[in-house]
């Protein structure tokens, strides 16, 4: 996907959110969810795949507990420095509002496929395995979030 849709939705003079390469450096398994006061509440979890930060917009408090299914609408690719970013979005600009680091860790895929993803999360208040699964809802970019029962 890269970062062109990130990059057009942005006026990097007036954001202080940063404006990142894809990365070809050594994967790290970056995993952060940052609760984002926009003009609706959410919260967004990204997870590094392939140099950049693969992003969910979760409407609802992300589940810590299996049982708990989470709507999580797939958006643009954030560069890898977003997993770093709490600040301020200016007025005007998109996404304007605050964002804070809500759970921050790495993660390690497990089974990484285009319409089911299933990891293994290492934050401090995500851990253990963890499922996003693509649905036929919405424009194709609905995915359903949950913490896998324990096996
Ligand atoms: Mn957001």
């Amino acid at each position: 996907m890269g970062l062109a849709e990130y990059r057009k939705k942005r006026d990097f003079g007036r954001t202080s959110e940063p404006n990142g390469e894809v990365k070809t450096a050594e994967k790290q398994g970056l995993y952060v969810i940052q609760e984002h006061h926009a003009t609706h509440l959410h919260w967004d979890l990204r997870l590094e795949h392939e140099g950049t930060l693969k992003s969910w917009a979760i409407p609802k408090e992300p589940p810590t507990v299996p049982g708990v299914r989470r709507l999580a609408v797939a958006v643009e690719d954030h560069p890898l420095e977003y997993a770093n970013f709490a600040g301020v979005i200016p007025e005007g600009e998109y996404g304007a509002g605050e964002v804070k680091i809500w759970d921050h860790g790495t993660y390690t895929p497990v089974s990484v496929k285009d319409e089911k993803w299933v990891v293994e999360i290492r934050g401090e208040k995500l851990q253990g395995e963890y499922v996003l699964v693509k649905t036929a809802y919405g424009k194709g970019n609905s995915w359903i979030f949950f913490k896998a029962k324990p096996k």
